[in-house]
């Protein structure tokens, strides 16, 4: 059983049946231009729920920059193909004015989330992933919901909001798939040049390199500036940060002790594209 579904009121329908029939619901909220990343998470809700409900949303309000929103890829017909091949039941692909027919009186603030790392440079966007986020929990009801640590940062938030409200929510957080080059998948590679990507995958190869230099017992002050330098050197990339942070709470660290796990988070643009990537590792 495949369905698109384009309205709230027919999915409000369709949640209806689901509930009726005691199925679980597995959710895959995304913006569209699926990639393998996006397959992963779809597969492990197909494979851990009974009804799998992909949603399709280039929400605008999350994005800080009306480039980046007019540029962001569309490939709905591709996608829809490939979602039906893979087990997914259900893909809610709803226009703007159909999410957003009232404007949102809400304003949500993560508190020092919002001070590090993405907040910093992208100010608003939390809330627009935080309201667009809370609208599919309360249209669909789902049992559990599926994220990238890709946007690491978008899963703590996510997290945030469950915990505190209390949210009857299982969340899943999936690795990062990557290309052969280590570079992160993303809709945004699809407006990279081959050059581009090749460019691109420096982010990768810097956060390795970085966590070679933890492991080996080097500062961190010292390798966040080398890592920085490194980007410098590279011609076609612009670093916005690179930061080496606790993994649970995102908060920056100093120093490190044996048994602490920490993420290398980095944001970078290449071509006008800004891209993030993250490595999670255990000391
Ligand atoms: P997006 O369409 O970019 O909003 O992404 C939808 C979901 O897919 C988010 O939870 C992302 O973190 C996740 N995602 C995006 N890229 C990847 C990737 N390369 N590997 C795993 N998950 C990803």
């Amino acid at each position: 059983m495949f369905q698109i579904i384009r309205s709230k009121f027919d999915l409000k329908n369709v949640i209806r049946e689901i509930k009726n029939a005691n199925s679980r619901i597995g959710l895959v909220p995304t913006m569209g231009a699926l990639h393998q990343g996006h397959l992963k998470l779809v597969k492990l809700a197909v494979d851990n729920y009974d009804v799998t409900i992909v949603t399709i949303f280039v929400n605008p309000i999350q994005f800080n920059n009306k480039e980046d929103l007019n540029s962001y890829p569309k490939t709905e017909k591709a996608d829809v193909e490939l979602l039906q091949t893979i087990g997914c039941n259900y893909v809610f692909i709803p226009e703007a004015n159909e999410i957003y027919k009232n404007e949102p009186i809400l304003n949500l603030d993560f508190g020092y989330l919002e001070h590090i790392l993405e907040g910093k440079y992208r100010l608003g966007h939390f809330n627009g992933v935080g309201l667009i986020v809370m609208k599919l929990f309360g249209l669909i009801e789902p049992d559990g919901a599926f994220f990238g640590q890709k946007d690491l940062q978008q899963f703590r938030v996510i997290s945030a909001l469950v915990t505190d409200f209390e949210l009857p929510i299982k969340l899943h957080l999936v690795p990062i798939i990557r290309e052969q080059s280590g570079l992160a998948m993303s809709s945004r590679n699809r407006n990279l040049s081959v050059s581009d990507l090749e460019i691109a995958s420096t982010i990768y190869a810097n956060l390795k390199w970085a966590k070679g230099q933890l492991n080996n017992g080097v500062a961190i002050d010292i390798v966040t500036e080398e890592v920085l330098h490194k980007f410098m050197l590279t011609e076609g990339i612009g670093v916005e940060y690179f930061e080496i942070v606790d993994a649970q709470t995102l908060r920056l660290k100093s120093k490190v002790n044996a048994g602490d796990r920490l993420a290398l988070c980095a944001a970078a643009t290449v071509a006008g594209i800004r891209l993030i990537d993250n490595l999670i590792i255990d000391l």
